[in-house]
């Protein structure tokens, strides 16, 4: 009987699933609210019952789990989590184990997807490639001879974490000048904002009736696209210092890819020129010129990550 294996995308707002086989083919996918972040035991209800949807016919051979935060991959506990506060120091590989019988392993939600680039996505036919996430936070995975760097506590690659500016704005981390703070979602409405209240004009307000409360990133992008100066500022803003941490990733680790993704990238896409337009000004010339620069392109990239992730481990194999 041919094996799959159940990858799950344990996030803040939403829990994705899919069932993947052998070739990594996705087979099936679910997705349901989170819920209360708060209410641990509903959670992990949630995902027993997605497990349970998913053996029906299916012989499953793993579940992988990929969640945001400070993961022990190899004793399956989740140290800290930003976004499901339940979660901290929670012991969860080991719990949907035993509850489901099935071998379940779990790892940070930016190395999963890493892992879903490297054998179906832009990390296909590359040893060496960068995996940068731009959405309501900002990470990265940095993968050496198709081995993922992990560090000592699998924390390497928190690049929101870099301080680009000094007594900057305050991080969820808790310093200052973050990476974070400066290009990711957030970061752009709140440039935004703050210039709407230097006395800055753009046609969003009139879009929205003058609530910036209204104003989320899809509408600052759209307007952008359409010419609006003050959006577009937000955003140029925003890549400016994505395209400083891509050079600093160049100059460090001569990589043959950087792949970015996360909810961001599709309204950042657009403007990706201006990436590559400003990256001679900083990076070094030979390692500038063997790079790629690309955009992923997986479907649910951290389930599917976290499923092929499950295969591995199953079989005794690290990644
Ligand atoms: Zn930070």
């Amino acid at each position: 009987m041919e094996q799959y294996s159940i990858g799950i995308d344990l996030g803040g707002t939403k829990i994705s699933g899919v069932l993947l086989n052998r070739g990594y083919t996705l087979v099936k996918k679910a997705r349901v609210d989170t819920g209360n972040t708060e209410k641990g035991e509903e959670i992990i209800q949630k995902i027993l019952n997605m497990v349970k949807e998913f053996r029906n016919n299916y012989e499953i051979t793993s579940i992988g789990i990929g969640c945001a935060g400070l993961i022990n991959e190899r004793e399956g506990i989740v140290q800290s989590s930003p976004n499901i506060k339940f979660l901290n120091n929670y012991h969860l590989a080991p719990e949907i184990e035993q509850k489901t019988g099935l071998k379940t392993f779990i790892d940070n939600d930016v190395k999963a997807g890493a892992v879903s680039e490297l054998f179906i996505g832009e990390g296909k036919d590359v040893s060496d490639f960068v995996l940068i996430t731009l959405g309501t936070g900002i990470g990265s995975a940095i993968v050496i001879n198709r081995r993922i760097v992990r560090g000592h506590n699998n924390l390497a690659g928190e690049v929101g974490h870099l301080t680009l500016v000094e007594d900057g704005y305050l991080c969820g981390c808790g310093k200052r000048g973050c990476f974070e703070t400066l290009s990711s979602g957030p970061a752009i409405k709140r440039y935004f904002l703050k210039r709407i209240s230097e006395g800055e004009s753009s046609k969003i307000m009139e879009t929205v009736a003058g609530n910036p409360e209204l104003i989320d990133v899809p509408l600052i992008t759209q307007f952008a696209e359409d010419g609006d100066r003050l959006s577009l500022e937000a955003i140029e803003y925003s890549l400016h210092f994505i395209t400083l941490v891509t050079s600093y990733f160049i100059n460090l680790l001569n990589p043959q890819k950087i792949i970015f993704g996360g909810g961001l990238t599709k309204g950042l896409a657009p403007f990706f020129d201006r990436i590559y337009d400003n990256l001679p000004l900083y990076a070094l010339d030979i390692p500038l010129n063997n790079v790629k620069i690309v955009k992923s392109d997986i479907e649910e990239g951290i389930a599917t990550g976290a499923a092929i992730y499950g295969f591995m481990k199953a079989r005794g194999e690290e990644i």
